[in-house]
């Protein structure tokens, strides 16, 4: 009976994360924080702290943003993640496109490409052979 109620005395820390009570005590933060540890989602988090867990929610709006090419110090500040964390999931995102970036090229022939210069340049001649031709009648 004691027991229960030294463990109903106990007030469980409530993950900031995922908002499970299942958590227990971590240690203490280099600045002497206590620090948590969640058996739900396996974070670790601090008393009070802030939670610094981005969702793919805000991860899909920060990624809008970004092809909206606004400045990333204004991102960083609107969306409230670090500029170090934006840098960072840039270059994730970078690695993850494809090296061509989906962009189909279809080279022109060269045969054919050369034959159509070809044939320019026997109009150019052309002309400048009738453009001399008359020249030398007048
Ligand atoms: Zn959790």
């Amino acid at each position: 009976m004691l027991l229960f109620f030294v463990t109903l005395g106990m007030e469980k820390q409530k993950c900031t994360h995922c908002s499970s009570n299942c958590t227990k005590k971590n240690g203490s933060t280099h600045y002497g924080k206590q620090n948590y540890f969640c058996h739900a989602c396996g974070r670790q988090f601090v008393d009070g702290g802030q939670d610094w867990f981005i969702g793919d929610e805000k991860k899909k709006i920060i990624k809008n943003l970004l092809k909206e090419r606004l400045s990333l110090e204004g991102i960083s500040r609107s969306c409230g993640v670090s500029i170090t964390w934006l840098y960072n999931f840039i270059d994730e995102e970078y690695k993850q496109s494809p090296d061509d970036l989906n962009v189909v090229i279809t080279p022109i022939e060269e045969e054919e490409y050369l034959a159509a210069r070809f044939d320019e340049e026997i109009e150019r001649l052309k002309k400048k052979s009738q453009i001399k031709a008359s020249d030398t009648q007048k």
